[in-house]
């Protein structure tokens, strides 16, 4: 099989809900579309293996275009080992070359990053600050990692099997939690109840106010209300360091310690993400389990993550694709620690991250975005159909590859370049 053509999109998906998504690691900003970029990657014998991730403008679509196609043309490409060949390649390439650079320095023919709004955005917020890209501890760098799974997709769709068979299949389904998106509110307890009546076993909250107080006082309502019947996961995405609040590491230690003895499941980027120390301090110090790992990129950095951090949660699409993701998640099992994906993503992202899951003994559920203010229909708008929730779980598709189809008339709707 031939690999003959590599095809980019960038698209902006609306969040549907006027005025906007406001998502808790952006705190301040209003988006009302969701950037994505899709691969396509198209052979000879017809078959075309497809990913997508997030992105925040046209970074991805430059890169891969500039830096990937051109190694990716002419490959030949006939089962999973010959991923690793490609990928080596593409990985010695990628190197020291962060996508975000691309971004940043408008290299691209139609740079589409919509400054404007998010300096109004910014203006808006409480804060009123333009800090945007200051912080030390910034962790934007990015990886084509999404290529990797479209080479993976591209195999299974080839072999008539889902990528967990290429792998090796440990279940049919997966836990998942509700993870919300925006910070907790005056509404969140009847979204816990409505997520509990529709039989999620776990939820994630977004605890983010300045003054953190705020964030546990709901979240203990939502605990008082839901009582042992689900569980609670907190999520203070310190880790984006792009825009304040900042807590300090003595509140992180403090917000940390009273979600502990509320019973909270676990507590995710309590700080910035390469404040290695303070991450495994603030784990010495509960038993309650502290994640993260969605911002880190590649095995170097996410091994490091797991002296600190008791469960990693890198993202398929976005921090490690499939052939590192299932390293990392080898060495967490050796460690004794869990690997839970990240999965804040668009429809094709998730489904990566949903295969994945399910091949690894260390994975005890998978994120899945669902929040007030995002309904699943306008998340899954790219797949022929949606991602859905059955009692809590989600079933890995039947489907070959990713085991999803792409909607080509919604992605020329919301095209973008
Ligand atoms: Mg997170």
């Amino acid at each position: 099989m031939i690999i003959t053509d590599v095809k980019t999109t960038l698209v902006k998906v609306p969040y549907g809900r006027p005025p906007g998504f406001r998502p808790s690691w952006l705190p301040g900003v209003i988006q009302e579309s969701y950037s994505f970029t899709i691969v396509q990657i198209f052979t000879d014998e017809g078959i075309t293996g497809i990913a997508g991730t997030t992105c925040f403008g046209d970074e991805a679509k430059v890169f891969v275009d500039r830096e990937i196609r051109p190694i990716l043309l002419n490959k030949e490409l006939e089962s999973t080992s010959g991923i690793e060949g490609i990928w080596g390649e593409i990985r010695s390439k990628a190197d020291g070359k962060p996508m975000i650079s691309m971004l940043l320095s408008g290299a691209g023919e139609g740079n589409t990053i919509d400054w404007g709004g998010i300096v109004k955005s910014v203006l808006r917020s409480p804060w009123n600050t333009l800090s945007l890209f200051s912080s030390k501890n910034i962790l934007l760098e990015d990886r084509p990692w999404f290529v990797n799974v479209a080479l993976w997709d591209l195999i299974g769709k080839k072999e008539n099997r889902p990528v967990c068979d290429l792998i090796g299949r440990k279940k049919d389904k997966i836990k998942v939690y509700a993870s919300t998106g925006e910070i907790v509110s005056s509404k969140t307890v009847e979204f816990a109840m409505k997520c509990l009546d529709e039989g999620f076993k776990t939820i994630k909250l977004r605890a983010h106010h300045a003054d953190p107080d705020k964030d546990l006082d709901v979240i203990k309502k939502v605990k008082d209300a839901v009582g042992g019947e689900m569980e609670i996961g907190v999520d203070a995405n310190q880790a984006w360091t792009v825009l304040p609040p900042f807590w300090s590491r003595k509140r992180a230690l403090e917000v940390a310690k009273s979600l502990d003895r509320m019973g909270i499941a676990w507590f995710e980027e309590p700080v910035g993400g390469k404040d290695f120390k303070m991450i495994a301090e603030i784990a010495d110090a509960v038993e309650m389990p502290i994640m993260g790992g969605e911002l880190q990129h590649g095995i170097e950095t996410l091994e490091k993550l797991l002296d600190a951090y008791d469960i990693v949660n890198p993202d398929i699409s976005m921090s490690c694709g499939i052939s590192d993701g299932i390293k990392i998640a080898e060495m967490a099992r050796k460690r004794d620690k869990l690997f839970t994906p990240h999965a804040w993503q668009l429809g094709p992202g998730i489904a990566a991250n949903l295969q994945v899951a399910c091949v690894l003994e260390n994975c005890p559920m998978l994120e899945y975005p669902y929040d007030p203010n995002w309904s699943v229909e306008q998340r899954d708008l790219l797949l022929e159909e949606s991602l859905i929730v059955e009692n809590g779980y989600l079933e890995v598709p039947k489907k070959p590859g990713l085991g999803v189809e792409i909607n080509e008339s919604i992605i020329e709707k919301y095209t973008v370049v």
